[in-house]
């Protein structure tokens, strides 16, 4: 009967359709239906939007190999709470997912915690040490829904062009982390005026730039779909729009704090604010937001990348790379994009919920009969201030401590089951 619903009075947001109208939703067994079932819980949605559940395409969830920072269970929690209903594992776990049996791990361990829709993405290459290629067929057939290394980009060229010519044949897309390491070097914080400020080493944009053209061409010549992941420089964020336009298989990603923040939010050597590629500068974070604007960067992302308090204490040169988002990036990106830039609500979902699905070769997500119930209500009025002690995600690693944002997930359904409620849904 848990999954059994008719959720009355509250505004329905549906990206497949574009709909933003008041109504109702029915559920029955899992599935979203035209007509009030019997039996159902009702739940009064006043006040709330009711949407498809967000799509991230970017978390880490440390599982396995350091489980105190993050599980599938901690992180799957915090995503539900954050409105997601599903979420791509990045595969730099300890050991990475390079091998069918690691995929089938994440999966087992998703099914388990049934929090969210764990969709595991797998190594480009073994270790994810750019070396040789993972077979790439194994792991497809396994349930992998995207190739990356994460963390690292695969620098050979060669290397790069023949998994995306295999990825193409498997229909999976390729996701890089498009950062070229021998320009990053050690690098910290963007090559500018916060690492100038507190004397450390920079990295530069080129490094993004570089990487991002190489990937657009290997689109070009094998047609398979790269995504960019993390995009930061303006120059790399108008590549990837001109790319798309002219209708390349490529795709670009935004995160809601490379999207907020900026190198001039920097005010101390605080190891909150070191995150891999770094936050670059005002123009770039203009640059940035303006594409997601205009839909020339169509995807928005956590990067969700859990670290321990006691080694982000080390401050920026010493701390992993990596901040939590999952919690707030709902609020963070309503706030900006739909109150202070006057995006649509529609458009911000899709962001969150058509681009993602159609990188993952899935339908657009939607409010219509035969749809599953994956939906989350939420509060996109209620304004509120970040706790990071409040965090359901097991780190607390975020640039955001204090930050103000608008929108909320009240209740959050997986299959017509809930995953996350800060409402009463008892009747
Ligand atoms: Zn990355």
């Amino acid at each position: 009967m848990h999954s059994t619903w008719i959720i009355e009075n509250g505004t329905l947001l549906d990206p497949a359709t574009g709909e933003h109208a008041a109504g109702d939703l029915f559920i029955t067994d899992g599935r979203i239906v035209d007509a009030p079932p019997d039996d159902a819980r009702t739940f009064d949605a006043s006040g709330l939007t009711i949407m498809p559940g967000l799509i991230d395409v970017h978390v880490h969830f440390r599982e396995p190999g350091n489980e105190q920072a993050e599980t599938i269970e901690s992180g799957s929690r915090a995503a539900a709470r954050g409105g997601f209903t599903s979420v791509v594992t990045m595969p730099n776990t300890q050991p990475s997912v390079d091998t069918s049996e690691q995929v089938a791990y994440a999966l087992q361990q998703g099914a388990a915690t049934d929090k969210v829709n764990i969709l595991p993405s797998a190594c480009i290459t073994t270790e994810r040490r750019g070396g040789s290629l993972a077979d790439l067929q194994a792991l497809a057939a396994a349930g992998a829904v995207a190739f990356t290394d994460d963390g690292s980009t695969v620098s050979d060229d060669a290397l790069m062009r023949s998994a995306m010519e295999r990825a193409a044949t498997l229909g999976i897309p390729v996701m890089d982390h498009a950062l070229d390491p021998a320009i990053a070097g050690n690098g910290v914080l963007h090559d500018g005026d916060a690492a100038r400020r507190l004397n450390l080493p920079g990295i530069p944009s080129e490094a993004e730039d570089t990487i991002v053209a190489r990937d657009i061409e290997l689109a070009a010549a094998t047609g398979c779909a790269m995504h960019i992941q993390h995009v930061t420089s303006g120059p790399a964020a108008r590549m990837i729009a001109e790319a798309a336009a002219r209708g390349l298989p490529v795709t670009g990603e935004a995160t809601p704090h490379h999207l907020a923040l900026s190198d001039a939010d920097i005010l101390s050597d605080d190891g909150n604010f070191k995150m891999n590629p770094p936050l670059r500068s005002p123009a770039d974070r203009e640059a940035l937001i303006e594409e997601v604007l205009t839909g020339g960067l169509a995807v928005l992302a956590t990067d969700h990348a859990p670290h321990l308090a006691s080694l982000k204490a080390r401050g920026i040169r010493k701390a992993p790379f990596g901040v939590v988002g999952l919690e707030t990036a709902l609020g963070i990106t309503y706030r900006l994009l739909v109150i202070e830039r006057g995006l649509s609500p529609v458009e911000w979902l899709r962001r969150w919920t058509q681009a993602p699905a159609a990188l993952l070769g899935r339908p657009c997500p939607s409010l219509a009969p035969g749809a599953p119930a994956d939906i989350v209500l939420a509060d996109l009025a209620s304004e509120w201030t970040v706790d990071p002690s409040t965090f359901l995600s097991q780190s607390r690693n975020t640039p955001f401590a204090g930050h103000h944002c608008q929108g909320q997930a009240m209740l959050t359904l997986k299959a017509g089951r809930i995953t996350w409620s800060d409402v009463d849904t008892a009747t």
